[in-house]
C-alpha cells in the first residue's frame, strides 16, 4: 500500500520514534508546529477515525497520558493540543489516521480558533435526534 505512515511503521522510511508497542507507534512530526510535536498512529492502516476498531483506539488512547506527560516534562509546556483531522475538509493530508500531540505555552502564537455560535430555537434537539437515530 502506498501509505507514508504504513512505510514508517514497516521501517521502510525512517522516523524519530518515541513509543512503540504491538498496536501503536509514536514519532516526531517532520513538520512540527512546536518543538516536540508528536504523531501517534495505529499500526493497522485506517484512513478515518470512524473506521477504527475499539481495540485499536483503546490502544492509542491508553498511551496518550504517558506521552503527554513525557512531552510536558521534556519541553516545559504548560499544556498541549490533541488534534485529529479526518477528511481533507478538516485538514487531513496523510490518509492514515493519526493524532497530533502539540505542546503549548502561553504566547506561543499558535492560537486557538473556536468560533462558537448559538443554536437557533429547536435546532439542538433536532440534531440530538438525528445523531441518536444514526448511533448503532
Ligand atoms: P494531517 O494534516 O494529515 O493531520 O497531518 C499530517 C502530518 O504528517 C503533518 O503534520 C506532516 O508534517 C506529517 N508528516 C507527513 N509526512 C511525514 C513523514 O514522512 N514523516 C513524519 N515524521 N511526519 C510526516
Ligand atoms: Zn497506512
Amino acid at each position: 500500500m502506498d501509505c507514508i505512515f504504513c512505510k514508517i511503521i514497516a521501517g521502510e522510511i525512517p522516523s524519530l520514534k518515541i513509543y512503540e508497542d504491538e498496536k501503536v507507534l509514536s514519532f516526531l512530526d517532520i513538520g512540527p508546529v512546536a518543538d516536540g510535536h508528536l504523531l501517534i498512529v495505529p499500526k493497522k492502516h485506517y484512513e478515518r477515525l470512524d473506521q477504527m476498531s475499539s481495540e485499536d483506539i483503546t490502544a492509542v488512547a491508553g498511551v496518550l497520558p504517558r506521552l503527554a506527560d513525557a512531552l510536558v516534562r521534556a519541553t516545559g509546556a504548560e499544556g498541549y493540543n490533541l488534534l485529529q483531522n479526518t477528511g481533507s475538509c478538516a485538514g487531513q493530508v496523510v490518509p492514515h489516521v493519526h493524532f497530533h500531540l502539540i505542546p503549548r505555552v502561553s504566547g506561543d502564537g499558535l492560537g486557538y480558533r473556536w468560533p462558537a455560535k448559538k443554536y437557533p430555537e429547536g435546532k439542538d434537539k433536532e440534531m440530538q435526534q438525528k445523531i441518536l437515530s444514526e448511533l448503532k
